[in-house]
């Protein structure tokens, strides 16, 4: 185990990362509910909320990184319904799988977990940018982390950062058509609404500018 230094984030700061990100998801399930309901099935808020309720009870059972990121995403995929729980499950136990048996990382590490992440999201979702998905608020979040981190920014810069591009980038989701999931059926008429899995995806840089901040 190396020294903590302020760029680095802690097992206990991941573990508050994801109670945080439980907490806004709490806060925000009504709204969820109405982006899905406009064009999808209006179960996105309670979803999220049950299922990152039941990622907030596991927290104290992990000791390292790996466990903790493997066990939210497991316990995502298990309790959340619909295409949301595989996607953000899988996000979360390929970033686990990236960081290996560690109790801190950096935020380059972190970066680079995530990219695992999101590439797993990715490729489960056989999604790409510009399908009106999570995807078109986590790709341009994690690239501003990277850019972040390539121009040797720090915590909490290198999360505002990102955070502010996710949300560009949930925003720019409105006028797109849906081309996955149920959205994608009401082609031309999901073009207005924002959607939920980018909405709620942005949460997960909130949440750790909260940490950071
Ligand atoms: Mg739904």
């Amino acid at each position: 185990m190396g020294t903590v230094t302020s760029t680095d984030l802690t097992i206990d700061q991941l573990a508050d990362w994801l109670r945080r990100f439980a907490g806004i998801v709490e806060q925000n399930k009504s709204y969820l509910t109405d982006l899905d309901s406009a064009i999808g099935d209006a179960d996105h808020g309670a979803n999220m909320a049950r299922g990152t309720a039941a990622v907030v009870s596991h927290l104290d059972e992990a000791n390292t990184v790996d466990a903790l990121l493997k066990k939210a995403g497991m316990t995502l995929v298990s309790t959340v319904g619909g295409t949301s729980g595989p996607l953000y499950g899988t996000l979360l136990m390929k970033m686990g799988m990236a960081t290996g048996n560690v109790t801190q990382l950096s935020t380059a590490e972190f970066a680079r977990a995530f990219r695992a992440g999101l590439d797993g999201l990715i490729a489960r979702g056989k999604t790409e940018l510009g399908d009106k998905t999570m995807v078109d608020a986590l790709a341009p979040a994690l690239d501003a982390l990277d850019a972040s981190v390539a121009d040797g920014a720090q915590w909490p810069d290198a999360a505002a950062a990102a955070a502010a591009a996710a949300a560009a980038g949930r925003d720019a989701t409105t006028p797109l058509i849906a081309r996955k999931g149920r959205a994608s059926y009401l082609g031309e008429r999901s073009i207005g609404h924002m959607d939920p899995g980018a909405a709620s995806s942005t949460y997960l840089f909130d949440a750790l500018v909260e940490v950071l901040g």
